[in-house]
This record gives C-alpha cells, structure tokens and sequence, in this order.
C-alpha cells in the first residue's frame, strides 16, 4: 500500500461495536479480575487504548518499531533528553527550534553540554563528534531558514566514528508525509504533532517513534515515569487531523512553490532580498532536499530589502488572509516576524549567526485558494 491510503486504512475499526471512528476511551483507570489480571490496561498514564491507536498509526507513518505519544512536543524532546547521563555531549543542529535551545540550556546545568554545529557542513559534523558523545539532534527543515542536512549520510558517518551516538531528527517541519528518517538511518524520530500531524490549531502534542525495542522500552519508562502523556481526546484530536495529512502537505507544497515563486518575481525584486525555500533552485541545500524529500513543504521565509524590523511590522500587519500568529502547520495561512515572536529569546549572536534578519517574515501556507493568497500578499507588499 501507498503512504496515504495506509494513513486511513491502519486505523482499525473498534472490535468492540465497529464504531468507524476512533473511540475516546476517556477513563483513568480499568476494572481488574482479579489483582494483575486485566485486558492489558491498568492506569491511563501507563497505557490508553485512544493513545495505543495514534501511537501505532504514526508508528506505520515513520517506519519505526514503536511509538510513544506526550502531551506536547517539547514534553517528548524532554524524554529523548532523558535517555542521557551526567557527563554525555549533545551536537546540535544551529538553528534548533527555540524551545529545544531552552530546554538543553535547563539540561546544561545538569551536566549535559550541547556543542551547536552548522549540521548541513557534514565534515564539521563528524568531526565535532568525542567519546562522550551520546546524541546527535537534527531538524530539517530548520525554522526559519529551512536549512536541510543530509540525514542518511551523517547518520551512516557519524556511527562509524562513534557506534554509540543515538540520531534523533525532529521531524515536525517536514511530516512523515515529506520523509521519514528511521529510513534514512536515524535512531528516533520527534514531532511536535501540535503542526502538521495535527494540523488544524486546535490541539497540543507530541509524538516519539523509534527503531527498536530497545529504545521503546527506555522511552517507555521515562514516559511512565515522569507523565506528560497525550490526553485521550487530544489523541483522538490527532488521529483525526493525521488522516488528512497527505491531501494538506500536497496542496500546501504546491500553493508554498507557487508562492515563493511569486516573491522571487522581478516586480518584486525592490521589496524582497532574500527567499528561503527549499524548492527553490538556488537554495543553498535544495539538492539534498531534491534526494531527501518527497515534498518541499508549506513553510516560505522571506527579508526586505529594507532590512528593519518596522518594515517587517509594517507588512505582517497589511496581511488580511494570512494571520499573524506563531505556530504553522495548519489549514488557515500564517505569517510571523522570528525576531520579535517565535525568535524573541534567542541571544543575538546565534540569531545573527543562522541568518535570521531584522525584515524576515515566515509564512506557513494553509490550504486556502493560492490565488487568493498570493493576492494578499500582493497588496501587504504595497504597503510597504
Ligand atoms: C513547535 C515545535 C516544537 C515544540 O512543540 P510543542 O508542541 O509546541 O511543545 C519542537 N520542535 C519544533 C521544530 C517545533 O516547531
């Protein structure tokens, strides 16, 4: 079977009643036969047959032996985080997503170091690798400037300087729908499904998948342990946005080539400097997404020539359809300015170091009409 008709066919019907939908088995706790003898469920942190459904769906998504579902991104990154020890190094990808950058700050202080390396050089990559180190944390596309690393080959090289070194890629920019990492030789797969697992706004989540049951029954523990699991009618939230997965990423890919093809015009080449797509031929690592990707994805960041921060203000404020908000990955259009929303708390130097400029503006396309938006774009621009 193809990636989308599994999507909607591995979602079983309920054996119970044959209720066509998911199920929310909103309970907290499971009626015993006697002590220890039960149908498999004995406390919903532990185990919910909701969660056990979303968890296997994006388990066939992403290719992996398991999957672990958590009541937010960042609360699965917190759990693969955990799998560490005093003493054990972390190589970053620069320009991680700032919640992450926060919370590995939270883990420094306990011992575990993050040396953040521009992971789309592969050679300084593997050579930042020591003894101690234990993970290898990558995203592609970055946020904002959709940076791509080549995922297949720096796990092949990085597990031959180091057999113990775990990658793990953040995969919430692209969507299985667009690649699936397990595949390309990575270890564990993160998503914030708060985006386009989800996608529809309404709900937050996370999911872990990993490649063996190893991994599983560590991640198991930690999840059991600490308790930021996915609350049944979140995971119902998920597996119903999940289902349109593919029919959204293939139009917003569409609408977002469409889209930064018409920025890259020349009547707009006095208001626009820099366009970051990964569609787009002269994106510095649009080869690697050419042979990575199967989408190149909703997500368009753009600079103006006049490169300040009222500018950026001026234009993401003129947006009637795109809504000014953070977050992406959803059915309705959004535009945000990094540097005084989703970026605010990032130190200035690794802003200024990963390119993220004064003017530039994000937009994560929706699944509206692209003609409509491109018109609405059209006329902020005119503002300017
Ligand atoms: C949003 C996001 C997260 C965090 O997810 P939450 O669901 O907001 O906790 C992690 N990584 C990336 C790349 C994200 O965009």
């Amino acid at each position: 079977m193809k990636e989308e008709t599994k999507i909607i066919q591995n979602i079983l019907s309920d054996p119970l009643t044959g209720a066509i939908s998911t199920p929310i088995y909103q309970t907290s706790t499971y009626v015993q036969e006697s002590p220890g003898i039960h149908k498999g469920f004995d406390y919903t942190r532990t185990n919910n047959p909701t969660r056990k459904i979303l968890e296997k769906l994006i388990t066939n998504l992403e290719y992996g032996y398991a999957s672990l579902a958590f009541s937010s991104g960042l609360a699965s990154v917190d759990a693969v985080l955990k799998l560490l020890k005093i003493g054990d190094e972390i190589i970053a990808v620069d320009d991680i997503y700032g919640g992450t950058f926060r919370l590995l700050n939270l883990y420094k202080k306990l011992g575990i170091s993050t040396n953040f390396v521009d992971t789309t050089d592969i050679e300084k990559t593997i050579s930042s690798i020591s003894d101690n180190t234990k993970l290898i944390w990558l995203e592609s596309p970055t946020n904002p400037t959709l940076k791509i690393s080549d995922i297949e080959f720096i796990s092949n090289k990085s597990k031959k300087k180091n057999p113990t070194v775990l990658v793990v890629v953040d995969n919430t920019f692209a969507s299985p729908a667009i690649q699936n990492p397990l595949k390309l030789g990575a270890d564990i797969v993160v998503h914030s499904a708060t985006k386009y697992l989800s996608g529809h706004s309404d709900v937050l989540a996370g999911l872990i998948t990993v490649k063996n049951i190893d991994l599983y029954e560590k991640l198991k523990y930690i999840q059991n342990a600490t308790g930021g699991v996915l609350s049944p009618i979140d995971c119902w939230l998920t597996i119903r946005g999940v289902q349109t997965l593919y029919l959204r990423i293939k139009k917003q890919s569409k609408s977002a080539y469409k889209i930064a093809s018409f920025l890259k015009d020349k009547k707009n080449s006095d208001k626009i400097d820099k366009i970051y797509y990964p569609g787009l031929s002269h994106h510095k690592n649009h080869f690697i997404a050419v042979k990575q990707q199967r989408y190149f994805g909703g997500i368009i960041s753009f600079s103006l020539k006049k490169n300040t921060i009222e500018s950026a203000k001026q234009v993401v404020t003129s947006t009637r359809l795109f809504k000014l908000a953070e977050s992406l990955g959803g059915t309705k259009s959004l535009i945000c300015h990094p540097v005084t929303m989703t970026h605010k708390s990032t130190p200035l130097d690794i802003r200024i170091n990963a390119g993220i400029q004064d003017s530039m503006i994000r937009l994560s396309i929706g699944i509206e009409n692209v003609d409509d938006l491109i018109e609405d774009l059209d006329q902020a621009l005119k503002a300017l």
